[in-house]
């Protein structure tokens, strides 16, 4: 950068700060998933009437990632797609 110019300068803070913003969107939507220890099935709504509170394992993903094995819960399923869940 020893040569460049101010215009080019600038232009790199520009894509600075839209690469920040499109990450800080991405991580936005970082929902936990939850499951009872010993089930199959993940919960990530924590208004799930079955959102686990205690014995269960836990994992944290990014954006539309889901975890790796296991089910996932109908009901979350169900809010996701109304819209009305509520992810930690
Ligand atoms: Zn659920």
């Amino acid at each position: 950068m020893l040569f460049a110019s101010i215009a080019e300068v600038e232009c790199d803070k520009n894509i600075i700060t839209f690469d920040l913003f499109i990450i800080s969107m991405r991580d936005l939507y970082m929902p936990t998933y939850r499951r009872l220890k010993g089930h199959d099935t993940w919960h990530w709504c924590t208004d799930c009437p079955h959102w686990p509170t205690s014995n269960y394992e836990e994992v944290v993903k990014h954006g539309r990632e889901r975890p790796a094995s296991g089910e996932l819960d109908n009901t979350c399923l169900a809010r996701e797609r109304a819209g009305t869940c509520s992810t930690k």
